[in-house]
């Protein structure tokens, strides 16, 4: 029986599941990845403790099992304080200021490293993914939000206050726009995102234009993955909004390589993930918006190359904060 590789339990907390798996320093999921619904006390706040006590039976079947368990990674949506741990803001889970870190420590008396789930991914991509090896790229997200984490010069870049990244938030009209989950209006993100998409959508079917997703919707709200797929089955509205936001984001990152330099953007989240074609579509599309030669002849635009990226980069966040070598798993992917 071969001995086996140190692992990590990487937890996922997102706005409504949790999802948890134990993974080895090669990034390999040992078993299976599970999930859980949020669970939220009576005032729709994330309860921290009963969490807690979900996570535990992942962490006891590790030991029973002798699986070299040597800590928890942990990734979270919204901003952290990775030095100790604090959850600063995640607005889904009506968490301010939770020590998250200290108290998970505390309950499994094991280390605990907790970070930002666009860093966590973005730390996937660059170990054991498609930025391999690569100095200077984004990692994007197009989902329920839009935006992404920096890798720069050869390190994760988190800015002054943990915040950067956020290249959704870039204002656009602050008059006519949007109102923006941020609190402002007329973010780039209320023009792309997934909440866009699906306004659009259903504008399109209120106005007439769009008898496929009248079809789709049978009297429900139009969601974005329906747009997604009238667009892809050659509905006219719905191929236009999609057109809309890929040559915004095209413009948008453009923008972000124009004035980084960049070598790559790995793009994940719903809405890629909806649109085969949606990666290949800004790779060509981007080239307008470049600035340079060598960024038009080199920049790669590619899919994310995880499923449950936040997961993966949580397990390589704790083995590199506890100094446990990573295995390169390049030639198995
Ligand atoms: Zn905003």
């Amino acid at each position: 029986m071969s001995i086996q590789s140190p692992t990590s339990l990487a937890v996922d907390i997102g706005g409504t599941k949790v999802a948890v798996a134990l993974i080895d320093c090669a990034g390999k999921i040992v078993g299976e990845c599970h999930q859980f619904p949020v669970p939220f006390n009576s005032q729709t706040t994330a309860d921290t403790p009963r969490m807690i006590e979900f996570i535990r039976p992942f962490v006891d079947q590790a030991i029973r099992l002798n699986q070299n368990l040597l800590g928890l990674g942990v990734s979270v949506c919204g901003p952290v304080d990775a030095d100790t741990g604090v959850v600063l803001m995640a607005p889904n889970l009506h968490w301010h200021y939770v020590p998250l870190g200290e108290m998970m420590q505390k309950a499994f008396g094991l280390p605990v490293h907790v970070s930002v789930d666009a860093r966590q991914a973005a730390l996937a991509e660059h170990t054991w993914g498609a930025a391999r090896g690569l100095r200077n790229f984004a990692w994007c997200t197009v989902g329920t939000g839009y935006g992404g984490y920096l890798y720069l010069e050869d390190r994760l870049y988190s800015g002054s206050h943990s915040s950067a990244g956020n290249f959704g938030h870039i204002t656009m009209d602050e008059i006519n726009g949007h109102p923006c989950g941020c609190g402002r209006r007329g973010c780039f993100e209320t023009y792309v995102a997934g909440p866009a998409i699906a306004r659009q959508g259903q504008q399109a079917a209120e106005d007439g234009r769009s008898p496929m997703l009248v079809q789709m919707a049978a009297g429900s709200p139009v969601t974005t993955r329906m747009v997604c797929q009238a667009s892809q089955a050659g509905d006219p509205a719905a191929a236009a909004i999609i057109e809309q936001v890929i040559r915004l984001i095209s413009i948008n990152l453009g923008g972000v390589v124009n004035l980084l330099d960049l070598d790559m953007i790995v793009m994940g989240g719903g809405v890629v993930h909806s649109s085969p074609d949606f990666v290949d579509r800004i790779q060509a599309r981007i080239r307008d918006f470049l600035m340079t030669d060598e960024a038009k002849q080199d920049l790669k635009v590619v899919k994310e190359t995880f499923s449950n990226a936040p997961l993966v980069g949580s397990a390589a966040d704790f083995f590199i904060k506890e100094r446990i070598p990573l295995i390169d798993n390049s030639d198995k992917i």
